[in-house]
């Protein structure tokens, strides 16, 4: 399949008149027709929810698009908590999926109303100690051991993973928290990442579905949501076949009538937690070429690097690159696409075929909308970029500034040597 970005070189030059690159910048119209289709698939369960993962892709704007198709948000940490605070998620609209999770976390999540759920067995104490009172309703993750595979050869493997409570502790952690007073209860999980495949879902649902049978029965626990978490993939490589949201959506109905329908428990809500498959797609790093080196091999220097983008650096992860003004042109040039950081790693590309790149062009790094801007840093002093909003209409809005300076600097504004630095901006 040929991979299309979602903007043109005209846009582009247009836009990087007011906004220099690197920039991120996202798709409103790709956002929201993904969104709608998730809600679609998933319509035929009352109380299904999505709640974005926010640490895909935290930016508030981004969030609210979500929201007007009825999702939540999935927090893992304290600013991402205040975040959604700040644009008005309330209560049961965010759920606190975190790991090692510090005291003051729960704190907050507990004010906020949101839905806990618990990553171990031992943070039942830890919550009760700190709250007081356990609240009314609990989520517990479940970490089934072993190898989860999938027939097109994905496997992830949860035995290695920190995640989740075992199969005993989870009835035992269920156990516990009636005791305790806790009246709903959710099982959360998340088995493999970054699935290219419809059955990644439908296999997920149907052992947690079996699990919650069981843990009905033998707890008389009350189980009112099952969380089937992320994990839905993109295909980030031009000959991958995308998802199909809506047959992920009936293949988990079918496994929903097989086996909670007839255990009397047809009134469980499904939720989800994508982050990839929500942003993914609809956002790319924009840069532009800058340096051309030929010396072992051909390179092309970017003015983005991998503190922009770090999963081609992190994970060897591949991101498809189009040369905007030259998708029609022959991809007949081998290059190595790097950034500037002072790490052989800050490559978006190796040995990659593309059209002859001249300075001053413009390159679109596909799939970079999730897991993307949120997993930059500031290594070599690189600050992170402006992210940008295509709107529906074809304008662009800026919907994060870019770091400067000064936001580089800030945390020694108490130091005597602050004064001594000068900013230009
Ligand atoms: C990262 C994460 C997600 C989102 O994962 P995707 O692969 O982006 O869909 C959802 N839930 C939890 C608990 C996570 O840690």
């Amino acid at each position: 399949m040929n991979k299309k970005p979602f903007v043109t070189k005209e846009q582009i030059e247009e836009i990087a008149k007011t906004y220099p690159t690197p920039f991120h910048l996202y798709d409103e119209k790709g956002i929201r027709e993904n969104a709608k289709r998730v809600k679609e698939a998933f319509s035929w369960n009352p109380g299904f929810r999505e709640y974005f993962a926010i640490k895909a892709t935290p930016n508030p704007f981004l969030v609210d698009i979500l929201r007007e198709y009825g999702c939540g948000c999935d927090c893992s940490s304290e600013t991402e908590l205040m975040l959604c605070d700040a644009i008005g998620a309330k209560g049961e609209e965010i759920m606190f999926s975190s790991n090692d999770t510090p005291e003051e976390e729960y704190a907050l999540a507990a004010k906020l109303g949101a839905i806990i759920n618990l990553d171990d067995i031992t943070h039942i104490d830890f919550v009760e100690q700190i709250l007081g009172k356990l609240p009314e309703t609990m989520s517990c993750r479940y970490n089934p051991g072993g190898v989860f595979t999938l027939s097109n050869g994905i496997m992830d493997n949860p035995g290695d993973s920190k995640y989740g409570m075992m199969t005993e502790q989870i009835f035992e952690a269920y156990r516990i928290l009636k005791s305790k007073g806790v009246k709903r209860f959710g099982i959360h999980a998340f088995l493999a990442s970054n699935t290219v495949t419809n059955e990644y879902y439908p296999q997920l649902a149907k052992q947690l579905f079996e699990l919650a049978v069981k843990l009905e029965k033998e707890t008389g626990a009350d189980i009112a949501f099952i969380n089937l978490s992320g994990g839905v993939g993109i295909p980030y490589r031009p000959d991958q076949e995308p998802n199909d949201i809506l047959a992920i959506g009936e293949g988990v109905r079918k496994v929903y009538e097989e086996v909670l329908v007839p255990a009397g428990m047809g009134d469980i809500a499904i939720y989800t937690e994508m982050g990839r498959f929500m942003m993914g797609p609809y956002g790319a790093l924009v840069t532009k070429a800058v340096h051309e080196k030929h010396i072992y091999k051909e390179y092309i220097g970017v003015d983005a690097c991998a503190a922009n983008l770090m999963r081609p650096a992190m994970y060897g992860a591949y991101h498809h690159i189009t040369v905007l003004g030259k998708e029609n042109a022959p991809c007949d040039h081998i290059y190595d696409v790097a950034g500037s950081l002072c790490e052989n790693n800050d490559k978006f590309a190796i040995d990659r075929n593309l059209p002859k790149i001249d300075m001053g062009d413009y390159l679109f790094i596909h799939d970079a909308g999730a897991h993307g801007f949120s997993m930059g840093y500031n290594y070599n002093g690189r600050l992170r970029s402006a992210e940008i909003l295509l709107q529906e209409d074809g304008t662009a809005k800026l919907i994060r500034r870019a770091e400067t300076p000064k936001d580089y600097f800030a945390t020694f504004d108490c130091f005597d040597f602050y004064k001594n630095l000068k900013f230009e901006k």
